[in-house]
């Protein structure tokens, strides 16, 4: 029997504690926090949005970084293995708009329960408030761990579930980069991905607060188009979020200082359709201020900075306007410029785009290509997705393989 050490109790070092037990290994899981599952407990709002329930090919689509490299890991334990497990273990599912699926009762603590439920059945070892300092090895191959605290503890399989540096409050806070470092393996610069953008504007700062529903987002590169979508979004006191601007910091590139994007807030109707509109708005209240008016296509607090985005006085009347100024208003509000001055931090951040480079792991069992009877996955990994699901189940396919494999595979 083959004793296995995991590195971390998040979503991928739980499900790979239950899969390396599953298949007969002798598993101890070092947690450096108080309890496990921490970063589970806040996912998608506390309500945790665990998969979703899509093909593997979907699925793929959905992965912004090296998504080919998750072939095996969703081939072994796919999103319908993963509704599968939990439900076989006792966690009723709901599946909701756009396929996301949650636990039933909405609890993202009772993912992390069904999970601890399963390791005590199988009797994996878990020891909290241990932080790993370092992976031990010999001629190669994995021979251990050593505590913060010094403690040594023998094995020949170690997994590094550490995480990525997002949310560091929930103990990803880049140990495992180290350790996977200090072995030889590369890391791929991380950045905060998932997050909202600050502007080099700062007239958003005076919408603090403000959410549209049913606006458009778009980012090009010269002729490219980095991203187009379409939803809802936020102004927040540093600049933009809510979920366009979240899914749009996935297609940026790394240095995003200086990059444009333009808000559409009319994209339903097209420029005839706008300007027709405009011209009936202005025409039937002549004498009013143009501020007064856009209160008739904008939320008012909008409304009221609208002109100054525009470049055109408030206070004019509509009668008043120029041909040009008409035709201004139109144009700003199918594309509000905005500029970007960078990412909000980690802290802030949903998922780390960078990490371990997967180079260096085989994705059939997500062993190290450098280093014998060492395994990474989830987070800690050059892997990152969508919002809907998919990182969470990222963590959970390629902890449940790399599970699997140390428990399986000959020294
Ligand atoms: C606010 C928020 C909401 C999210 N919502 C969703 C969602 O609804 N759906 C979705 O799919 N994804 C969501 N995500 C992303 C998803 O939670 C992560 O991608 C996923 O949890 C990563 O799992 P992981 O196990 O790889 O890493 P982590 O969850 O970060 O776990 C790593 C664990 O390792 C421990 N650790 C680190 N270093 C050491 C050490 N030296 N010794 C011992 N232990 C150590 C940490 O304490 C931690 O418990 C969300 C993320 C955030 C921040």
């Amino acid at each position: 029997m083959s004793d296995v050490l995991i590195v971390g109790g998040g979503a991928a070092g739980l499900m790979a504690a239950c899969s390396a037990s599953q298949a007969g290994a002798n598993v101890t899981l070092f947690e450096h926090n108080e309890k496990l599952g921490k970063k589970i407990y806040i996912t998608g709002k506390g309500r945790c949005n665990l998969t979703n329930d899509c093909s593997c090919d979907e699925f793929m689509r959905e992965v912004a970084r090296n998504p080919r490299f998750l072939f095996s890991a969703l081939s072994v334990f796919s999103p319908q293995d993963l509704m599968r497990f939990m439900e076989d273990n006792g966690l009723p599912l709901v599946t909701e708009r756009g396929r996301r699926v949650y636990p039933a009762s909405y609890k993202a603590s009772d993912v992390t329960r069904t999970l601890e439920n399963v390791m005590r059945a199988r009797h994996v070892r878990i020891l909290l408030n241990q932080g790993v300092k370092q992976v031990l090895t010999e001629n190669g191959h994995v021979t251990g761990i050593e505590t913060v605290d010094g403690d040594i503890y023998r094995g020949d399989r170690v997994i590094l579930a550490t995480g990525g540096l997002a949310y560091p409050s929930t103990g990803s806070t880049g140990d495992g980069y180290r350790m996977a470092q200090s072995l030889g393996h590369t890391l791929v610069r991380p950045v905060p991905s998932l997050t909202a953008l600050e502007t080099q504007e700062t007239w958003p700062q005076q919408l603090q607060g403000l959410s549209l529903k049913n606006v458009s987002v778009v980012c090009l590169k010269g002729k490219k188009t980095l991203y187009e979508g379409m939803g809802e979004m936020l102004f927040t006191h540093f600049g933009v979020s809510g979920p366009i601007i979240l899914e749009m910091s996935c297609h940026l590139p790394d240095d995003v200082q200086g990059v444009p994007f333009s808000l559409n807030l009319k994209p339903a109707l097209t420029q005839e359709q706008l300007t027709l509109r405009l011209q009936r708005e202005f025409d039937e209240q002549p004498r009013k201020h143009l501020a007064t008016v856009m209160e008739t296509l904008l939320p008012s607090r909008f409304a009221a900075l609208f002109p100054q985005i525009a470049g055109v006085d408030g206070q004019k009347t509509c009668a008043g306007l120029t041909r040009q100024e008409r035709e201004q208003i139109r144009s700003t509000l199918q594309c509000v410029p905005l500029t970007i001055r960078g990412r909000r931090p980690f802290a802030e951040a949903i998922v780390t785009r960078g990490g371990i480079s997967v180079k260096e792991v085989y994705p059939a069992t997500m062993e190290s290509r450098l280093v014998s009877g060492l395994y990474l996955c989830g987070e800690l990994l050059d892997l990152d997705a969508h919002t809907g699901g998919y990182n969470l189940t990222i963590a959970f396919s390629t902890g449940y393989l790399a599970g699997q494999s140390a428990a399986q595979q000959n020294p």
